[in-house]
């Protein structure tokens, strides 16, 4: 919904200065996604807004759950007929985080990501990264399911390649009369872009971060992540290292644990020395992730691989957790989401 439109609407239709804090109190804090709804409204007013402007800039398609209800999976139609997808999963005590989209596919082709290989359309734009979120907190509201507190961009696309519209998104997302959420419960996840590393350093210094590392070692991340070619791991390690002496806050680096390629005792020294070389290491926190199955050649770690891995790092001083996966079975887990119309089952 693009406020500004919306405010010279209001004004063409001669209605009164206090009809834009309404919406946004009812849109905003109160969740509604249809302006039918808004009982506050005048009938007429609700329908020509109905007419001319859309809250969330999508049709709903399909929402998934999976069968321990902690995650859902939202498919949603944009106005130009394109699929994407947005996930919901549970934190703690009813409350939720949001896992959206920033791009229709990814240009990045990641070898173990449905997203890369399912290739790139385009990128979406601030209302409709935006649109994910007021879906989300309309769902949980109507369904009596808890509160949104978190917001990760770690959905379709890298998010530091549509920059523009990611932090158009961020701002409102923690702008006091709209979302009002906080900084630190939004996390912005790329597979290593640098300038953006350094962006979101200068721009938005309390935002979390997570790298998708997945090898510390330049060949295997090249040939995991093609990406690597242009930013290696030098080079993350330069925008890294700015990143934490500009901002002193945790960075997550995201690793998949891939058997016999990312999983070897020389796969963990190389993943030591790589932490080691920095400067403020303490802020480097390991989350080994279990792969889960897209169609690709990859096999999963085992549950003892994964073990044996973290430990090793444990006791290499290495701060380690390793991350639930939550939406494998309604492929709304990590390097899942593919923007495919799905064939299986609905809420
Ligand atoms: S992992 Fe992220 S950056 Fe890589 S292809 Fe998938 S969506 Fe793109």
């Amino acid at each position: 919904m693009n406020l500004s439109e919306l405010n010279y609407f209001l004004t063409d239709n001669k209605q009164p200065n206090f009809r834009l804090k309404q919406i946004i109190n009812a849109v905003y804090k109160e969740n509604y996604i249809n302006f039918n709804d808004i009982q506050v409204l005048p009938i007429d007013l609700r329908d020509k807004l109905s007419e001319n402007f859309d809250i969330i800039p999508f049709t709903i398609d399909k929402i998934l759950k999976s069968k321990d209800t902690l995650s859902y999976k939202a498919l949603l139609i944009t106005a130009d007929n394109k699929y994407i997808e947005t996930v919901l999963i549970a934190a703690k005590n009813n409350t939720w985080s949001a896992c959206v989209s920033s791009q229709i596919g990814c240009k990045l082709g990641c070898k173990f990501c449905a997203t890369g290989n399912s290739g790139f359309t385009r990128d979406l734009s601030a209302e409709e990264i935006l649109g994910q979120v007021l879906f989300w907190k309309n769902y949980l509201s109507s369904n009596k399911l808890g509160k949104l507190t978190n917001i990760v961009y770690m959905g379709m696309g890298e998010p530091f390649l549509n920059w523009n519209n990611v932090s158009i998104s961020l701002k409102k997302l923690i702008d006091p009369g709209l979302f009002d959420f906080s900084s630190r419960s939004i996390s912005v996840s790329t597979s290593g872009i640098t300038d953006g590393i350094i962006k979101l350093a200068n721009e938005f210094d309390q935002v979390n971060l997570a790298i998708s590392l997945h090898s510390a070692n330049d060949e295997t991340r090249s040939k995991l992540m093609p990406i690597n070619h242009k930013h290696n791991l030098n080079d993350l390690k330069q925008a890294l290292d700015y990143y934490t002496s500009k901002t002193n806050r945790k960075v997550f680096l995201e690793y998949i644990m891939l058997h016999k390629l990312t999983d070897t005792t020389e796969d963990a020294d190389n993943l030591i020395n790589f932490i080691n070389s920095f400067e403020k290491k303490h802020l480097l926190h390991v989350n080994l992730i279990s792969y889960n199955t897209t169609a690709s050649k990859y096999k999963a770690s085992t549950k003892d691989e994964i073990e044996k891995f973290q430990t090793y790092l444990q006791k290499n001083k290495i701060n380690t957790t390793t991350r639930k996966s939550l939406g494998n079975e309604i492929n709304g887990a990590c390097g899942q989401l593919s923007g495919n119309k799905p064939k299986d089952k609905t809420d």
